[in-house]
């Protein structure tokens, strides 16, 4: 079959990536997509700012975001924050995070010197570095192997709060096989988690960035994607999708406006969308394991302050609030710290990046904004120790995502297995997503390009 006409259903950093790959090997792509095009890569204007919703950079050390800012002519403009020191939250107070891989320390000196962790959980940490190798030859949660190497603190404390800054999960049920392969990594090289962090740290060049962005901000590559799209002729339908029907040569396209005949699909909607777009014959076992999937809903609130006296340096990139402290609040992030085209005359009046919500936490869903911007000025008050008064809720801007964010439980492997090997035995058809093979913008773009690649080839 020759591809000509490829239909991409949904148009967020996957869908558009995607769409590039192919319409640049000469197809005519129309991308689906009923909301804005980026998806979670979303902006917002705050006063002379556009502010980024959803993502605000991407991780450095995986090459795919990197290889598509220099495709759109931005390789020589990516920056890294110019703070990097986050915060952890405990007990009233603000500690540094020990040099750690993912919160998994490098050290026992500093991580009793962080003050994070009392003496007897720095103790039990520390146990790690002799007991014998114990990894089980089936996948486990990250909870499982840290709790039983490092000691429950170590999770709780450090590991957990790291990793629900990225996926708002659940680290005993979040998959070390598939959900962090840094965590996998280590716990490969050597029994001693420990002591692979250390290793794995230092192959690291300290200076090396961890973070990066388009200066100016990550709409600027958004938006240059968006128009070399356009310049290639790619076709955009602000419509939802139905449903995907095979017809013997190709499939046709359902959406409220009309159908579509095209040669092959390319769905990068998320996993339980993608398996209500087709029948059970097309998909068999790949349907249960794309529902399979579950998501965590966060929200993300852009909250002005006024630092006042709060022991807050500009080397701070923000604090994460682990959930053991009880709050509805998981993470704030200091964006005008980290790029300096934020950065007011006054460095003391700032605009905070509040998340709030996790996957054990859902009770703020059923909150009016104006009862979750409450408690998000109560928990952000007693974060940083200061009177909520100096918040200003008028200008604040509240963004919920429901069922956003997928969770890579123990078995996600298995599960998107099954989908893959459906998608190998449908001619013409490709899925992907932020369930697929990571959820951050490098992995999304790299599973896209792979997912492009496979219906060229
Ligand atoms: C608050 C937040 C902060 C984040 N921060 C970072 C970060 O700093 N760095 C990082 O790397 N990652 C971050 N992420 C993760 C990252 O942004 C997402 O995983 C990634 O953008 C997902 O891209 P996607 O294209 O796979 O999915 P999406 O962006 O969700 O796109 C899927 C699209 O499908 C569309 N759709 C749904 N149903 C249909 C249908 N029936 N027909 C057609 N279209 C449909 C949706 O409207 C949506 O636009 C963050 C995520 C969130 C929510």
């Amino acid at each position: 079959m020759s591809l000509r006409r490829v239909g991409v259903v949904g148009g967020g950093i996957s869908g558009l990536t995607a769409a590039l790959d192919l319409a640049e090997a000469g197809c005519e792509v129309t991308v689906f997509e009923p909301a804005s095009l980026g998806g979670k890569v979303a902006f917002v204007e705050h006063g002379v700012s556009r502010l980024p919703t959803g993502p605000d950079a991407f991780l450095a050390r995986r090459p795919e975001m990197i290889d598509l800012a220099e495709r759109l002519g931005l390789g020589e403009e990516l920056v890294a924050p110019q703070a990097g020191q986050a915060r952890i939250f405990r007990d009233g107070r603000l500690h540094p995070i020990p040099p750690s891989v993912l919160g998994v320390p490098r050290e026992v000196d500093s991580l009793r010197s962080s003050d994070l962790l009392d003496d007897r959980a720095v103790t039990r940490a520390a146990e790690d570095l002799d007991a014998a190798a114990d990894r089980p030859a089936h996948d486990e949660s990250v909870g499982a192997l840290v709790r039983r190497r490092l000691g429950d603190d170590v999770l709780e404390w450090l590991v957990d709060p790291l990793l629900g800054g990225i996926n708002a999960g659940d680290s005993d049920r979040l998959s070390v096989r598939s959900g962090v392969p840094q965590i996998d990594a280590l716990a490969s090289r050597n029994a001693s988690l420990i002591r692979s962090a250390d290793e794995m740290g230092s192959a690291v060049a300290t200076d090396a960035p961890v973070f990066l962005t388009p200066e100016g901000g990550l709409h600027r590559l958004l938006d240059a994607l968006d128009q070399r799209l356009r310049s290639l002729g790619v076709g955009f339908s602000p419509t939802g999708v139905d449903a995907c029907v095979r017809t013997g040569v190709g499939w046709s396209i359902a959406t409220p406006r009309g159908r579509h005949d095209v040669d092959a699909v390319l769905t990068t909607t998320p996993a339980p969308v993608t398996a209500g777009l087709f029948d059970e014959a097309t998909l068999a076992d790949a349907g249960a394991a794309l529902r399979a999937i579950e998501y965590s809903s966060v929200a993300l609130i852009l909250l002005e302050v006024d630092l006042g006296e709060a022991p807050v340096e500009p080397s701070m990139s923000g604090v994460l609030v682990p959930r053991l402290a009880g709050l509805d609040v998981t993470a704030i992030s200091f964006a005008d710290h980290k790029w300096p085209w934020l950065r007011r005359e006054s460095g003391r009046r700032l605009v905070l990046r509040v998340s709030v919500g996790r996957r054990t936490n859902t009770s703020w869903i059923a909150l009016d904004d104006h009862s979750l911007l409450d408690r998000a000025v109560a928990d952000c008050s007693t974060v940083l120790g200061l009177d909520p008064s100096r918040f200003d809720t008028t200008s604040a801007i509240v963004t919920r995502w429901r069922d956003a964010l997928p969770q890579y439980d123990v078995g996600h492997h298995e599960r998107v297995s099954v989908v893959e090997s459906a998608a190998e035995q449908t001619p013409g058809l490709a899925m992907t997503g932020a369930w697929h093979r990571g959820l951050g913008l490098p992995a999304c773009v790299g599973a896209a390009q792979r997912a492009a690649a496979s219906l060229l080839d």
